[in-house]
């Protein structure tokens, strides 16, 4: 379980990476839209908040460690003037929880402010961090963000299009950038796609975001996905657009898809609902079970028990009810009531369940600590029988791209076989989704996916071991 800034994160999930959004509105509240924007994408980090804005001559910023809504406030939002605004939430994938290492970053270099805020990880972060301190840069946080504005700074000979080129072809990873000069925003997605980001429109104005969920929340309508290895100006000239590295391997994270992203975003032409639906309707169709009811571990599992129950017809009820003003974090319990961790956040409904035999659909086992206790729950109201059926396939590799899927060694089913973990959990079944059924959603884009954390098939170089047999990872 890990500890963010005196929060936590329920055990047994991979943890979510960072959030983008940005805007070029002259005239409009760059400010307040980007609040609003972050709000929409909370979901990907709540550990730090932070908003730059430039207005032609400068750029202000504002951050700190703690929610959107407690970071910012209308006299913060009232202080800032200007025309473009980057802003960013985060979790950090490694243990920097640090009020220095919240984003967007800003700089000074040879060409004036730069500002940039960061999704994913670079898996070859130690050799360039080594590389620049050695001919004499240094850094004052531990992300792997630093790192790319020093190399944009070290090409600034160059023009800042042609100097975030040359930084691309130096770093790899997934990776979705958002950058702010004091007069243009640049957008710039990995060559993969590992990592999401989307273009939006607000009237004259355009909207960057990592999910289209931000997109909505401020009225913007969705044009299309920043394309793989593509940078994208905006200033005052319009939008530009550069492909910055050729086309290669496509490998968007499918894991967004299966957990990360809300339900009412559009990724890469697929709407995650519709996905999560069919991903429970082939479930269905590997692993038909006699069952009484379809219940699901709120949210994450919701849809997919929906497909469930299409496909089976068994009528999918509410059995387990989630406090929603949790949220995705609370203050920890001690270790002695550890425990509560499960019941404050989801409560059974005995009078739903009792007596059924139930297929309760959740998205994934990660570490494995929490299902037992669900389970555990379900029996203590007199369920009979309790089939657990996952909508994606075993976790077993580790991701190195910017979501916290703990090491190998925390990953229960990279140590045991699906049927000892049934009985650890003390499910009447376990099933998981197979790799094919998932990839089988997709239709004829079926190859467009990284799934390396379920079959081992990295897109990306994985990085290199470090002093003490510990990878190099820092940055959200
Ligand atoms: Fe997503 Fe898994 Fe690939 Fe990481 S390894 S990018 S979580 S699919």
């Amino acid at each position: 379980m890990k500890m963010l800034h005196g929060r936590f994160s329920l055990p047994d999930k991979p943890v979510e990476e960072c959030g983008l959004f940005g805007i070029y509105g002259p005239g409009l509240d760059v400010a307040r839209l980007t609040y609003y924007g972050l709000y929409a994408l909370q979901h990907r980090g709540q550990e730090s908040a932070g908003i730059a804005v430039g207005d032609g001559k400068t750029i202000q910023l504002q951050k700190d460690m703690g929610l959107v809504s407690e970071v910012f406030n209308h006299k913060k939002l009232s202080a800032f003037n200007g025309c473009l605004a980057v802003g960013h939430v985060r979790y950090s994938t490694t243990g920097a929880s640090l009020p220095v290492n919240a984003q967007p970053l800003v700089f000074r270099y040879a060409r004036g402010m730069l500002g940039l805020g960061h999704n994913g990880n670079l898996t070859n972060i130690a050799e360039l961090r080594s590389r620049l301190a050695s001919t004499g840069s240094v850094f004052q946080s531990t992300t792997d963000s630093e790192v790319i504005v020093n190399l944009i700074a070290r090409y600034s000979q160059n023009s800042l299009v042609e100097a975030i080129m040359k930084c691309m072809i130096d770093i790899k990873g997934g990776y979705s950038l958002l950058m702010l000069t004091e007069k243009s925003l640049i957008a710039v997605r990995d060559p993969h796609g590992i990592r999401p980001l989307c273009l939006g429109r607000l009237g004259e104005a355009h909207v960057i975001a990592s999910e289209s969920c931000a997109l909505d929340t401020v009225g913007a309508e969705a044009v299309r996905d920043v394309e793989p290895g593509e940078i994208i100006i905006i200033n005052e000239g319009g939008l530009a657009s550069r492909q910055a590295l050729s086309p290669c391997r496509r490998a968007h994270c499918i894991f967004e898809y299966i957990y990360f992203a809300r339900a009412d975003s559009r990724m890469d032409g697929f709407n995650v609902s519709r996905v999560r639906r069919e991903m429970g309707r082939q479930l269905a169709r590997e692993y038909p079970v006699e069952a009484d009811l379809v219940i699901a571990v709120p949210d994450s599992g919701t849809t997919a028990a929906r497909g469930y129950s299409d496909v089976s017809g068994i009528p999918f009820e509410e059995g387990l009810m989630k406090n929603r003003y949790i949220g995705r974090t609370f203050i920890q319990p001690s270790q002695n009531v550890r425990d509560l961790g499960v019941r404050l956040k989801l409560n059974p409904i005995r009078d739903v369940l009792a007596g059924k035999r139930v297929v309760m659909v959740d998205d994934s086992i990660v570490r494995g600590t929490t299902s037992g206790k669900i389970v555990a729950m379900l029996r203590e109201c007199g369920v009979k029988e309790v089939h657990f059926c996952l909508s994606s396939p075993p976790v077993i590799r580790s991701c190195y791209y910017g979501i916290d899927t703990s090491n190998e060694d925390e990953l229960i089913a990279a140590r045991k076989p699906v049927e000892e973990i049934r009985r650890l959990i003390d499910a009447d079944g376990l099933y998981y989704l197979s790799l094919d059924g998932l990839l089988g959603v997709f239709g004829d884009r079926r190859d467009y996916f990284c799934t390396a954390c379920f079959s081992g098939d990295y897109p990306v170089e994985m990085p290199r071991l470090q002093d003490g047999g510990k990878y190099v990872l820092e940055s959200c």
